[in-house]
């Protein structure tokens, strides 16, 4: 690899996160993309200002954006978002701090080592090579300083891994512990319910099932309605009196038939989609292939494009298919 190749490949994927930046800076400000940028403000009815006049500033990219986001603290993400939010954004906040870390190393430690000596001939000192651990000759002792940079970048790796572990850890005890008196903590969903043979209505069958089956651990239970209130769903939130029986019920097996009375910990009720509920539990099998698929395809069609800039980033390519590029060369 060349110099040139290099600086092409970094003003590339820099120009490229710098124009996606400009667009949603951009695209945030247009009332009429609201529910893309504001979902949750909207659907909790929180009043958003938006420039409809057409001014130069409203088609402007900006950057306040980004000093609120990096001002907004863990608790303020984990009060309004939850705490899988928050583990995803200190997951970012972990890739930076071992990003820099490895860049230190490389840049004060190994760069400078590679750099000091002359090995290889003058054809290369052009080439990026004269950079990397092959210009150090075989059997030189400064190959001890390359081993030990990899083991210190590996174990300061497994090190911040180990002590977010412990720190997320810390914070979904907390949480549980916050959580223990809601009554979603204590409620099971209940799906394929089935019809009771004397009352013909569903509500009064999950009343006399777990009345029967769990007569101490059973508190109460919430049938689900169509769309009109009269139509009962066979789909029933059922509230146990503590948490540990809650468990139980929901990973045991309630009926001869495993496809009848189903259960599951029901979520936090700020996850539920309430119109997906009366989605039949059979189509629900036909629901996660077409999204597992449209995970492959998006990984897959996330990846072409990616390696097609990868592959025109080489600079021998760039030259004929982007002449303006040769500009590098002169620099
Ligand atoms: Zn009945």
């Amino acid at each position: 690899m060349t110099p040139e190749s290099l600086i092409a490949s970094a003003a590339i994927n820099i120009g490229l996160a710098f124009i996606i930046l400009c667009l949603f800076s951009v695209f945030r400000k247009q009332h009429s993309n609201a529910n893309i940028y504001y979902p949750r403000r909207l659907s909790l009815h929180h009043p958003i200002s938006f420039d409809r006049s057409f001014t130069l500033r409203r088609f402007l990219p900006s950057v306040d954006w980004i000093r609120d986001a990096v001002r907004v603290s863990e608790d303020e993400i984990l009060c309004t978002c939850g705490l899988d939010a928050l583990v995803v954004m200190r997951f970012f906040k972990l890739g930076i701090k071992f990003f820099v870390m490895c860049s230190a190393v490389g840049l004060m430690i190994l760069l400078p080592l590679n750099c000091s000596n002359s090995y290889g001939s003058s054809s290369t000192s052009r080439s990026m090579d004269s950079l990397t651990i092959s210009n150090i000759p075989e059997g030189s002792n400064k190959l001890w300083i390359h081993f030990a940079s990899l083991c210190f970048i590996s174990f300061f790796g497994i090190y911040m891994l180990h002590k977010e572990y412990k720190i997320v850890l810390g914070k979904r005890v907390q949480q549980l512990r916050n959580m223990r008196h809601q009554p979603s903590q204590r409620t099971v969903l209940v799906r394929q319910v089935s019809l009771c043979d004397e009352h013909k209505t569903f509500s009064c069958n999950v009343d006399h099932f777990f009345s029967r089956y769990h007569p101490n651990a059973y508190h109460s239970f919430q049938i689900l309605y169509g769309g009109n209130l009269i139509e009962e769903l066979p789909v029933a939130f059922v509230t146990f009196r503590s948490r540990w029986e809650a468990a139980l019920v929901s990973q045991t097996q309630q009926h001869p038939n495993p496809l009848m009375w189903i259960t599951q910990m029901a979520p936090e009720p700020r996850d539920v989609l309430w119109k997906n509920l009366s989605i039949p539990y059979k189509h629900l099998v036909l629901y996660r292939t077409g999204v597992y698929t449209a995970e492959v395809l998006f990984t897959i069609f996330f990846a072409i494009p990616v390696t097609a800039v990868q592959g025109i980033a080489q600079f021998e390519k760039l030259k004929t298919w982007f002449p303006p590029a040769m500009a590098v060369q002169l620099m």
